[in-house]
C-alpha cells in the first residue's frame, strides 16, 4: 500500500496504532508542500471525504501503488554542453558518449533523444547524468505533448498584439494585484471573441516579470488545443501541460517536473488545481461556468474552480475566472463584492473595424411544412445557408447535441423500443457498426429484425443524432464536405485534434458534432453556426438545465464570424418564444442572469442556498430504498433547519443494474456549512455499516443529473 506520511507521530502514537514497517520510499517524487496538505485538508473536510482521498488527487497516479509504477519517461533530450571541456572524461563509455555526441552535434542532429545515446553508445541514464554533472552534457526533458520543432515553430509564429482599451484596463488591475502579493478573485466576463485569452497571457506575463508562478485551468485539454498552443507559443517550455490522457508515467513525470521547480507554468484540467507548483500566484480558470471542473468519481467530489479560489486565497495570490458566461454562482459572488467583476462587452475590433457578434436567425421548426413526415433535421434555409458559405469557400460548425444515428428505435405497430437491459434508459443505434448501445454503461446488441413484443417488422428510427445528421448532408449536398466530431469520432488520443486542424486547413465545408463543437475553436473562415434543435437539453430534470442551455448556445452561436467576416447564426427550434432562447438570440446574458435567479432564488437554489446531495445505490431496489428511507429519517432528527428532498430514485434510476435513490438537501445560506457536516457525520454513525452491496455517495455543492 502507497502512504503519504504527514507528520512525525511520537512513542505514544504507538499505543494507539499498530505501526507497519515502511518498505520503500518514493525519493524521486518531490515531497507535498506544507500548501498542497493545507489544501488537501480543506478538501477533505469541505466535500467530506478522507483526507487520504484527497492527497490521493493531488499525487500522480503511478505513486499510489506499489508496482503499478511501471511509468513511461518523458524523452529527455540530451546535447552537448556549451561549456563541455575540451578534454575528454576519464571513462572509455563517457568518452565513447562524448565523442559520439560530438558527431551528432557537428551533423546538427542534437538533441538525441537519451534512449537513442545508451542504443548506440551503452551506458545507463546515471552514465549521462554524471556527464551532465562534469558539465559536458545538458539533458532536458522533452515536451511532453510536442515535438521541439513544433515549439520552435510555435515560437517563431507568435505576435503580442496591442491590447484593447478593454483588455489593457483588465490587465492592468490584474497585474497591479499581482505585485501586491494579496488575495483578490477577478470575474472576468468578456463576450466570446472579446480577447480574454490574451489577458491571461499577458496576466500570466506580468506575473512571470516578478518571478512568480501561475496554473492556468482549462475545460477539458482535448478540446481545447488552440487556448493550449497560445500559451505554449507565449512561454515556450516554461509551461508544462497536463491532459487526461496521459498515461500514468507521463504524469508523473510531469508531475516531478513541476515539483522541482522545472515548469513555472502549469496548464490543465481541473486535476490541475492540484499540481505540486510551488507557491502558485496566479490562478486562472478559463470557461469557469463549464460543469467538467466538477469531479463526480471517485472522491474528493470537488469543484476545481471553487478549490482555485481557496488556493488562491491560501497563497495570497491572484485569481481569475473568465467567461462569456459566467456561471450564476460567480455572478452573485462578483455582485456581492467578494470577486471583482472586469467586463468586455465588445469583440477585439480587427483593423480598427469593431467586430460584432453574429446575427442570430430563429428558424421555426414548427412552420417549416416540407421537414414534416421526414427525418431530415435540416431546415430549407439552413441548408442553402450551408450551401452558399461552401461555395464561397467559408466554413459552417453545426451543433446537434445528441450522438449516434437515432436516439430512438421504435415498434411503429406497439410503440416498443429497446432499453438497456442494466440501466433504465433507451438505446441508442449507431449506424457505422450497426448496434444499440447503452450511453449510460456503454453495453451493446444488435439491433432486433422483428419487434420482440408484437413481431411486428416496422422497426423505425426517430430523431436524429449526429451519425444520421451527417448521412442527410452527404445526400442533400453531395458536393459539401463535412467533417463530424462527437465521441465516437475522437475516441482515439489524438483525433479530435487532428479533426480541428483538417478543418483548419480549408479540408471541409461543414464541421458538425455535439458541444464539443462549441468550445473554445476560432477559426476565421467560419460566418455560419446552425443549431440543429436548440431546446435539446431544457427539459432535463436539472436546476441547472436552462443555464446550460444558455450557455451552449452562447457559446456556438460565438463560433461564427470572429475575425473580418460577418457571422450568422441560424437557430432552429420549436418553442421560439421560450425565455432562454430569446436571451440567447440577443446576446442577453444579463436578462438572462435576471430571469435565472428570480427561480433560484425563489426555490433557494444555488447560489442562493447550497446543495448536498445523497446518493444510495445497490443492486437490490428495495434494500435501497429502505436503506435510504432509514437515513432520512436521521438526516431529520440531526440536521433541524436544512431542507429536504427525497429519497427519491434518481433520475436515472438504475445504473448498470444498481438502483439509486436521491436524497436531496438544500441548506439555506444562513446554516454553515460546518453544522451540516457534523450533523451528517452523526446520522452516519447513527445509521452504522451499510449493509453489502450499497453504496452512500455524498456529493457537496453537486452539478448535473444523478
Ligand atoms: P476570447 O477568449 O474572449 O473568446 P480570444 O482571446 O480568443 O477571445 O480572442 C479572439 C481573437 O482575437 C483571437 O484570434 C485573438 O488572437 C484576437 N485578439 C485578441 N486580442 C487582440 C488584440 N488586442 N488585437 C488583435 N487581435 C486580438
Ligand atoms: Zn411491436
Ligand atoms: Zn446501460
Amino acid at each position: 500500500m502507497a502512504g503519504v506520511v504527514i507528520e512525525a507521530g511520537t512513542e505514544a502514537d504507538l499505543a494507539k496504532y499498530k505501526a507497519r514497517d515502511i518498505l520503500d520510499v518514493d525519493v524521486e517524487l518531490p515531497p507535498l508542500s506544507a500548501e498542497l496538505l493545507h489544501l488537501t485538508k480543506w478538501i477533505a473536510t469541505y466535500y467530506m471525504c478522507a483526507w487520504g482521498e484527497a492527497l490521493r488527487a493531488a499525487l500522480p497516479p503511478g505513486s499510489s501503488g506499489g508496482s503499478a509504477r511501471s511509468r513511461v519517461r518523458t524523452v529527455a533530450m540530451v546535447d552537448l554542453s556549451d561549456e563541455a571541456p575540451f578534454e575528454l572524461p576519464r571513462g572509455a563509455r563517457q568518452q565513447e558518449i562524448i565523442e559520439q555526441m560530438r558527431v551528432w552535434k557537428a551533423a546538427e542532429e542534437t538533441p538525441v533523444p537519451q534512449t537513442q545515446v545508451l542504443a548506440e553508445c551503452g551506458g545507463t541514464a546515471a552514465t549521462l547524468k554524471r556527464l551532465a554533472e562534469m558539465g559536458y552534457l545538458h539533458i532536458e526533458t522533452e515536451e511532453l505533448d510536442r515535438s521541439r520543432e513544433d515549439l520552435e515553430e510555435l515560437l517563431r509564429t507568435v505576435s503580442r498584439p496591442d491590447l484593447h482599451v478593454r483588455q489593457q484596463e483588465a490587465v492592468d488591475a490584474i497585474s497591479a494585484q499581482i505585485a501586491s502579493g494579496a488575495f483578490k478573485t477577478f470575474l472576468l466576463h468578456g463576450v466570446t471573441g472579446s480577447g480574454k485569452t490574451e489577458v491571461y497571457l499577458q496576466a500570466l506575463e506580468a506575473a512571470r516579470q516578478e518571478g512568480k508562478t501561475g496554473i492556468v485551468l482549462v475545460p477539458e485539454i482535448s478540446l481545447t488545443p488552440q487556448t493550449v498552443r497560445r500559451f505554449r507559443a507565449r512561454f515556450g517550455d516554461e509551461v508544462a501541460v497536463l491532459h487526461s490522457r496521459m498515461g500514468d508515467g507521463e504524469r508523473y513525470d510531469a508531475w516531478r517536473g513541476i515539483g522541482e521547480g522545472r515548469f513555472p507554468i502549469v496548464i490543465g484540467p481541473r486535476s490541475a488545481i492540484l499540481a505540486p507548483l510551488k507557491d502558485p500566484q496566479l490562478i486562472i480558470v478559463d470557461e469557469e461556468h463549464e460543469s467538467s471542473y466538477k469531479q463526480f468519481d471517485p472522491a474528493p467530489r470537488y469543484h476545481a474552480r471553487d478549490v482555485a479560489v481557496i488556493r488562491a486565497m491560501k497563497n495570497g495570490a491572484t485569481c481569475i475566472l473568465g467567461s462569456a458566461t459566467p456561471s450564476l454562482e460567480s455572478l452573485s459572488n462578483a455582485r456581492a463584492g467578494k470577486y471583482q467583476l472586469l467586463e468586455m462587452p465588445e469583440r477585439v475590433p480587427i483593423d480598427g473595424v469593431p467586430a460584432r457578434l453574429p446575427d442570430v436567425r430563429v428558424v421555426d421548426l414548427r412552420n417549416e411544412a416540407s421537414m414534416r413526415g421526414t427525418n431530415n433535421a435540416l431546415s430549407p434555409s439552413l441548408l442553402a445557408a450551408i450551401e452558399e458559405r461552401a461555395e464561397k469557400k467559408e466554413q459552417a460548425i453545426l451543433l446537434l447535441n445528441r450522438r449516434g444515428f437515432a436516439p430512438v428505435m421504435e415498434c411503429t405497430s406497439c410503440g416498443w423500443v429497446p432499453e438497456c437491459p442494466d440501466c433504465s434508459v433507451s438505446m441508442v443505434y449507431h449506424r457505422p457498426l450497426n448496434h444499440l448501445r447503452c450511453h449510460y454503461c456503454g453495453i451493446t446488441k444488435p439491433p432486433p429484425r422483428t419487434c420482440p413484443e408484437c413481431q411486428g417488422t416496422e422497426l423505425a428510427f426517430l430523431g436524429s443524432g449526429t451519425q444520421r445528421l451527417e448521412a442527410e448532408l452527404a445526400e442533400r449536398l453531395p458536393d459539401v464536405r463535412v467533417l463530424r466530431m462527437d465521441l465516437d469520432t475522437t475516441s482515439q488520443k489524438g483525433s479530435h485534434n487532428a479533426i480541428l486542424e483538417q478543418f483548419g486547413r480549408g479540408e471541409a465545408d461543414v464541421l458538425l458534432g455535439t458541444q464539443m463543437v462549441a468550445k473554445g475553436l476560432d477559426f476565421e473562415r467560419v460566418t455560419l453556426v446552425g443549431i440543429i434543435r436548440a431546446e435539446a437539453g431544457l427539459q432535463l430534470p436539472d436546476i441547472r438545465a436552462e443555464e446550460r442551455t444558455f450557455q451552449l448556445l452562447t457559446q456556438v452561436a460565438g463560433r461564427a464570424g470572429r475575425a473580418d467576416l460577418a457571422g450568422q447564426v441560424y437557430l432552429q427550434c420549436v418553442q421560439p418564444g421560450h425565455p432562454v432562447i430569446q436571451f440567447a438570440l440577443r446576446h442577453d446574458y444579463a436578462g438572462f442572469a435576471k430571469y435565472a435567479l428570480e427561480t433560484r432564488h425563489a426555490l433557494n437554489y444555488p447560489p442562493a442556498g447550497r446543495l448536498v446531495s445523497i446518493l444510495f445505490s445497490g443492486p437490490d431496489d428495495d434494500a435501497t430504498r429502505t436503506r435510504a428511507e432509514q437515513f432520512r429519517t436521521l438526516i431529520d432528527n440531526h440536521l433541524k433547519d436544512v431542507d429536504r428532498l427525497g429519497p427519491s430514485p434518481a433520475f436515472i434510476h438504475r445504473v448498470k443494474n444498481r438502483y439509486r435513490h436521491q436524497i436531496i438537501l438544500k441548506i439555506p445560506e444562513s446554516v454553515p456549512a460546518s453544522r451540516v457536516r457534523e450533523g451528517l457525520r452523526k446520522a452516519e454513525s447513527a445509521a452504522g455499516s451499510l449493509p453489502s452491496g450499497l453504496r452512500m455517495t455524498i456529493d457537496v455543492d453537486p452539478v448535473g443529473l444523478s
